[in-house]
């Protein structure tokens, strides 16, 4: 690991100063730390923000706001997550392990950097790491990469599990830089690779992730959160899919539907979420929808298998919503 400088501010607003001259914030350090042993990642300044109060979880209105900081163990546990949004506690769950799930917080969990193999081969080609150098991934081992938003410089999927929740229930984020604070979905976080992959989110420089807000809806139970892994835990997936149904009178009056472990980004699904609305929550209605969801996929040679993969676990996972009383 190269030497850094490890500033500690007191306040919110030294820290995106700091932030803003060029040091990166670490919280949990699950991801940071991890590459900066690599050297994939070579900060010169860290500042630590763990001291800022940006921990809390409430509840306003129907909406449940998450505090930045909260660890993911944290929110998976809390009764009003659990109770308001079971989705987002199941995703949690999903992910990682409980030593992890006590350190990493959730806005450093969307902010996660890839897990493709050769983003931390120093001596590979990655356009992600190194801007110009390739992509090692296209022509190499692709099995775990995404069918979905890739483009001929990078196909690396998106590696978290709650932000395909965030991104299926509408979540949006409040963030505040030296510009002051603005607000937008979580969704719009996440940046396509096109022709500069290295470029991952929408964050103006020292811009601070505060908190996520999850707005109430009228699904309430009927929200699972089924991950397809190659093994059953501490594992990331090979196809997740996050689904909420509303239902009345024996229809679908509601779908939200995203998916993980194939795009580029957390997928939402509008055009399935469309076909399923005014259909009985039946296998057949299930069936139909999901063939929507490859549409436009560009599989590779080792990840071939995801196009029928993924309309599968959608299916499964609107029938484990459907089945919730
Ligand atoms: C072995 C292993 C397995 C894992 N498995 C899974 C899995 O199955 N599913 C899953 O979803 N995740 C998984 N993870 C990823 C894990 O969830 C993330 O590492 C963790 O959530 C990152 O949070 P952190 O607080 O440790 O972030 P840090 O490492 O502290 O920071 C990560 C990035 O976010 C930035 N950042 C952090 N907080 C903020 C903020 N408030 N505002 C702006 N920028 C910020 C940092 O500058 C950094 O760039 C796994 C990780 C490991 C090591
Ligand atoms: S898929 Fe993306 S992260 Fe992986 S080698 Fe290619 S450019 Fe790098």
């Amino acid at each position: 690991m190269l030497p850094f400088v490890l500033e500690k501010p007191q306040s919110t607003e030294d820290a995106i100063a700091a932030a803003a001259s060029g040091a990166r914030y670490i919280a949990g350090g699950t991801t940071l730390v991890d590459l900066m042993r690599e050297e994939v990642e070579r900060p010169e300044r860290l500042v630590d923000i763990n001291k800022l109060p940006l921990g809390g979880i409430r509840v306003e209105g129907e909406d449940l706001v998450i505090g930045a900081l909260a660890r993911m163990a944290m929110v998976a546990a809390d009764p009003n997550v659990q109770r308001l949004q079971p989705l987002i506690a199941e995703s949690l769950i999903e992910g990682a392990s409980p030593q992890l799930r006590n350190m990493a917080s959730m806005g450093g969990n969307l902010l996660q950097r890839v897990r493709c193999p050769y983003f931390r081969m120093l001596d590979a080609g990655c356009n992600k790491r190194t801007p110009g150098s390739g992509c090692a991934a296209i022509e190499g081992l692709n099995a775990g990469h995404a069918i979905l938003g890739t483009s001929d410089h990078c196909i690396a999927t998106h590696p978290s599990d709650v932000a395909v929740a965030l991104v299926a229930l509408d979540a949006t984020m409040r963030v505040r830089g030296p510009k002051g604070e603005r607000s937008f979905p979580v969704e719009e976080l996440f940046r396509l690779p096109g022709d500069t992959p290295h470029l991952e989110h929408t964050l103006l420089p020292g811009e601070l992730i505060m908190e996520i807000r999850v707005p109430g809806g009228s699904y309430g139970s009927r929200a699972r959160y089924l991950k397809v892994r190659d093994r059953a835990s501490y594992e990331f997936a090979l196809v997740s899919a996050a689904v909420a149904l509303s239902i009345e009178g024996g229809v679908i009056r509601q779908a939200r539907l995203a998916v993980g472990g194939v795009g580029t980004r957390p997928w939402r699904l509008r055009n399935c979420e469309t076909a399923l609305v005014g259909k009985r929550p039946q296998r057949q209605a299930f069936e139909d929808a999901a063939q929507l969801s490859t549409q436009g996929a560009r599989p590779l040679h080792h990840n071939q298998f995801k196009v029928e993969l993924l309309p599968r676990t959608i299916v499964r996972a609107l029938e484990m919503a459907g089945e919730v009383a």
